[in-house]
């Protein structure tokens, strides 16, 4: 769990792997190994290095769900605010995607630790409940990651038609529309196993809410 946290933040100078000197300026182009156990992800290198709270809201973003490591809980919109106090430490405001989600507490921890390693100890990290959390708030990068990761997306504004239990969901592997619910809940309370018939592999798909 801790791996998904390490974050090569954008930081010039990289010890240790000064094999071989400056020869290679312009010359041949190697790209940087992802080392493994690293997640390799161009994220908010946007941060004003000059703006602590912008650097923080960078360091609470890229923080990721523990139930779905491909996401950050900014892909989820679970990221709602990022300000520093009074007493200049950072306060975070979280929503749940699910109420009673346990990946919550989680990520509350991974937070506070995130913004420790960027420099701001003791964050606060508060839940926010109301308004509630909707799969309308995860970014359109969220939801094609989630697809690529094989757990179908939520479709926007699905709510009602789930009402009516007329929920179609379309296959992450194959893309078929000829797929059926298998059981209300996956591998955890906020995802519900689902199977296509069409290449008859299950797959677990985000709840809508
Ligand atoms: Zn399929």
């Amino acid at each position: 769990m801790s791996m998904l946290l390490s974050q090569k933040r954008g930081a010039p100078s990289t010890p240790a792997v000064e094999a071989s000197p400056k020869a290679t300026e312009g010359g041949r182009q190697s790209p940087r190994a992802v080392l493994p156990g690293e997640v390799d992800r161009s994220v908010p290198c946007n941060a004003d290095p000059n703006d602590p709270v912008s650097r923080a809201r960078a360091a609470a973003a890229a923080v990721v769900d523990p139930e779905i490591p491909v996401l950050t809980i900014e892909d989820l919109g679970v990221l709602r605010n990022v300000s520093i106090g009074e007493d200049g430490v950072v306060e975070v405001a979280i929503t749940p995607t699910y109420s009673g989600c346990p990946a919550m507490n989680m990520i509350a921890v991974e937070v506070a630790l995130a913004l420790e390693k960027a420099g701001f100890p003791g964050a606060r990290v508060k839940t926010v409940l109301s308004p509630a959390w909707t799969t309308d708030w995860m970014s359109e990068a969220g939801r094609r990651k989630l697809a690529e990761y094989g757990i179908a997306p939520p479709k926007p504004k699905a709510g009602r038609q789930a009402l009516f239990g007329v929920e179609e969901v379309a296959c992450p592997r194959c893309g078929s529309a000829d797929t059926e619910r298998v059981a209300e809940f996956g591998s955890t309370a906020c995802k519900a196993l689902w199977r296509c018939r069409t290449c008859r592999e299950p797959f677990d798909y985000f709840k809508c809410l």
